[in-house]
């Protein structure tokens, strides 16, 4: 049975109830994150809870919970389910209101919680990589915002999906910004490069965790902008997310990145994040 918390109860996810008028239903008026859990134990809390926090901020939505309620909350959901490995999403909305675009004088914000099975991907997936297809980036301007207003990245994920492809590579004036749901890394040489953080680009836990292993292995990175062309002749290209960790891009619309399957330095960061990973989840 899954459990979700919603506006301070833990019930059944069958018996939670939403009223129409809530701004996230109307108008896509909330943020929201999705955290991995692993072995109970949920992985860069801190670091999801403070992006919470930006997001809001960023939509003058006050944050309902302290960081360490939502702390206790995000364990208390987790031991809640069977799955060794979860992916908690939580999201908060401006609430329930009359439909007006402008904010409410009063607000009363929804918050959800929802823990699913994850299923982190499996072998041969690392090992052989996975297809995306590229577009141009037409989302908004605030991509920094961990925004529900999703149709953007709906659309074109729809797109990667319809391809048969894992993902969408998106281009903004023909420069790499990210994909629809993951932020890309390139290598070109041995080196690897990221666009830099701006409104353009979500900032990735997972990302900061590749840079920070980079950083430390001593592999040489840089955040600049990264053109179409760059791309296309990568010998490496990566997607990272929460949930996909860190996939190596095998082929761009329909053509082989550099050899064809995953490279050199992939591999290493693969191996560093998976050790990171374990080494996290002893301690905490
Ligand atoms: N960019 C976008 C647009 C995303 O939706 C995600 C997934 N949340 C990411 C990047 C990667 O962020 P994270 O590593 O924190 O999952």
């Amino acid at each position: 049975m899954q459990t979700v918390y919603l506006n301070g109860e833990f019930l059944p996810a069958e018996e939670a109830r939403i009223p129409v008028l809530d701004r996230g239903f109307i108008f896509g008026d909330g943020v929201y994150e999705v955290i991995p859990s692993y072995s109970g134990r949920p992985f860069r809390l801190k670091q999801h809870l403070l992006r919470l926090d930006n997001s809001l901020s960023a939509i003058k939505l006050a944050n309902p919970l302290t960081i360490a309620r939502w702390s206790a909350l995000v364990r208390r959901i987790v031991g809640l389910h069977p799955w060794q490995d979860q992916a908690i999403y939580l999201q908060v909305t401006r609430g329930v209101a009359k439909r007006d675009h402008a904010f409410p004088s009063t607000t009363v914000p929804t918050v959800f919680m929802m823990a699913s099975q994850l299923s982190p991907p499996d072998r041969t997936l690392v090992s052989r990589g996975c297809a995306c297809v590229s577009a141009i980036d037409n989302r908004w301007l605030r991509c920094d915002i961990k925004s529900t207003s999703l149709l953007g990245s709906v659309l074109m994920r729809q797109r990667a999906a319809e391809a048969g492809c894992l993902e969408c590579i998106m281009f903004r004036d023909g420069y790499l910004s990210e994909a629809s749901s993951s932020n890309v890394f390139v290598v070109h040489r041995g080196v690897i490069s990221t666009p830099p953080n701006n409104h353009l680009v979500l900032p990735g836990t997972t990302s900061d965790v590749v840079m920070e292993l980079a950083r430390i292995a001593k592999i040489a990175l840089v955040r600049r902008e990264v053109s179409l062309d760059e791309v296309r002749a990568a010998d490496e290209i990566w997607v990272t997310s929460a949930t996909k960790e860190v996939l190596a891009v095998t082929r761009l619309d329909g053509k082989p990145v550099g050899k064809g399957k995953p490279g050199p330095v992939f591999k290493r960061i693969y191996a560093l994040y998976q050790s990171y990973k374990r080494n996290v989840m002893r301690k905490s």
